[in-house]
């Protein structure tokens, strides 16, 4: 799938300062002319925030009953899937999943951040048609390689990929993602983390290759692309 971020959005850590029924403000807005569609976006984003937030802080009782010590963590992970409905975490691998929902648990509760998955694990069935994709667009097996993996080399087949949105939980799981063991693992994919507890890896310019050359294409971080590897 692809999805299209503003390059220009800055990352700020900042606790979430929105009122409620932004939203409802927003869409008017938007609507009479008076807010542009970037900012629109961002003050929808913020609002999502908060109205997330405002759930964990609900749901935070009732995960205190279920969860006792985990409270926390439960009440992120069931505002999550308020806020993130579509998105499918089954077919990680158990250390992978646990890595995610801790960190975006601190994300939430730290920093006001959101961090939802757009493409987890994949069947190898499936993978093998993105890749065949790639081809056929790219126009060439190598050039697919930038661009997607085959089934066989691909960490989403594993469990251990995870493409995450938006681009402020991308850069938040970026800077402190390292101590749940997950990483950023292409310059020209910022969605796209891999988890690897053995330490950081070597940022690498793109798929398709384990090792950074001596001289090489460097892709902007925040290039539109297909979020296929
Ligand atoms: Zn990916």
């Amino acid at each position: 799938m692809t999805f299209i971020e503003s390059p220009r959005r800055r990352f700020r850590h900042r606790r979430v300062a929105t009122g409620r029924g932004r939203l409802v403000v927003v869409r008017a807005a938007r609507w009479m002319g008076v807010m542009s569609a970037a900012d629109a976006g961002r003050s929808r984003d913020a609002a999502y925030k908060m109205m997330t937030l405002g759930l964990a802080l609900v749901f935070l009782p009732v995960a205190f009953v279920v969860a006792g010590r985990r409270a926390a963590h439960v009440g992120c992970r069931w505002a999550m899937a308020f806020r993130f409905p579509a998105e499918r975490l089954a077919g990680l691998t158990a250390e992978t999943r646990a890595a995610l929902e801790a960190a975006r648990s601190r994300a939430l509760w730290r920093h006001g951040e959101l961090i939802g998955v757009t493409s987890g694990h994949r069947p190898a069935e499936r993978q093998a048609r993105i890749f065949a994709d790639a081809i056929r667009r790219e126009g060439s097996l190598e050039a697919a390689r930038l661009r997607a993996l085959p089934p066989g080399e691909s960490r989403h087949v594993a469990g251990t990929a995870v493409d995450v949105r938006p681009v402020e939980g991308a850069r938040w799981l970026e800077r402190y993602g390292a101590r749940y063991g997950l990483h950023r693992i292409y310059e020209n994919e910022w969605w796209h983390f891999e988890y690897r507890p053995g330490g950081r890896p070597v940022l690498l310019p793109h798929p398709g290759v384990t090792r950074r050359p001596a001289r090489s294409t460097v892709y902007r971080s925040n290039r539109v692309l297909t979020n296929a590897t």
